[in-house]
């Protein structure tokens, strides 16, 4: 029997983690699909505070793992494939060990969607990036291209207007999810060059492990052509990491947990933290303090139910 087990490990969870070992709660850490999330994925981060030189994605996450090891939290490798809330404890089923806990914190994070080109994974962190906040810095004064057709997209090439000479913005079809006003802010903006209906097909070079272009061709004309970026942003969208939790845990039309009151989610006991329930700010730092907020309150609720 544990008393909490946090099921995701990249920022949120272990954060939450560290807090949780720290109050002696002997947390138990489930890894998922992708151990260490999506600062794992990234190489250079230069607004996580407290690092004025920037750090490394992977150093930073296995900082915080050695962190929460330290304090006594125990990691179990793999993913949850089952989980029961309907009575405490909760039980939650992995493909070959089950565990019983009396809080969770659901840390399982969200995924950038990409786009399936092999070139774009072998340069993800080298000039690929999905964050413009994060990595829009890096490209000051170079040309750079945004792809997909929703409002993220929108507001990432106006984001990255800031900093990059040109924005090309490449989507699949003429027609495009974003709203309208971010759509109107977009083609207002002098920088954005609109590409439609457009697929990526590779992006340059991975020979050289860094982005000097990009491969696109016209759906409609069937032209293929090269543009001279130095960054690639795919903005296609995010898949939060909850199927799992479909039909146990409320959640919004996307998938993502609904919470209240800080982490709460509809089940007591059951807490969410990073990404899994934020669609809006997506940061290390906000999942970080998500995390937090997630093992203090798990935290304040053991103690609740130990004074009966
Ligand atoms: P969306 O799902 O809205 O849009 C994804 C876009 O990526 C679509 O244009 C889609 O094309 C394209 N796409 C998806 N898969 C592929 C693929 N394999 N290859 C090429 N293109 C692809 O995701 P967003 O992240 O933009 O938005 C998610 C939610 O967050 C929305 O509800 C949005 O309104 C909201 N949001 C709101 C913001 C705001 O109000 N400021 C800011 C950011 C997000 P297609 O249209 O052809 O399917």
């Amino acid at each position: 029997m544990h008393n909490v087990i946090i099921i995701g490990s990249g920022c949120a969870g272990l954060t939450a983690a560290i807090y949780a070992a720290r109050a002696n709660l002997k947390p138990l850490v489930i890894d998922g699909h992708e151990p260490g999330g999506q600062l794992s994925l990234t190489t250079m981060v230069e607004n996580f505070p407290g690092f004025p030189e920037g750090i490394l994605g992977p150093e930073l996450i296995e900082n915080m793992r050695k962190q929460a090891v330290r304090f006594g939290a125990e990691f179990r490798a793999g993913a949850v494939t089952e989980v029961d809330f309907s009575h405490r404890p909760f039980k939650i089923a992995m493909a070959k060990e089950s565990f019983e806990a009396l809080t969770l914190i659901v840390a399982s994070g969200a995924s950038a969607r990409m786009l399936g080109v092999e070139s774009e994974r072998k340069l993800l962190g080298y000039g690929v990036s999905t964050c413009a906040t994060c990595d829009g810095f890096f490209y000051r004064t170079k040309e750079i291209a945004v792809v997909g057709g929703g409002d993220t997209a929108m507001e990432e090439a106006i984001f990255l207007t800031r900093f990059a000479s040109k924005v090309h913005l490449l989507h699949r079809r003429n027609e495009f999810r974003a709203s309208k006003i971010m759509l109107d802010r977009a083609h207002a903006n002098e920088k954005i060059v609109f590409h439609t209906p457009v697929t990526v097909d590779e992006v340059l070079d991975v020979a050289k492990g860094a982005v000097e272009g990009v491969r696109i061709t016209n759906t409609d004309t069937g032209k293929t052509e090269v543009l001279p970026v130095h960054g690639v942003f795919i903005a296609i969208g995010h898949d939060p990491n909850t199927k799992v939790f479909r039909g146990k845990l409320d959640m919004d039309a996307n998938g993502y947990l609904k919470t209240h009151d800080g982490g709460r989610t509809n089940i007591e006991g059951v807490f969410a933290a990073g990404d899994v329930q934020d669609i809006h700010y997506r940061q290390a730092i906000t999942a970080a303090g998500s995390g937090c907020m997630a093992a203090i309150d798990a935290e304040k609720l053991l103690e609740k139910m130990q004074q009966g």
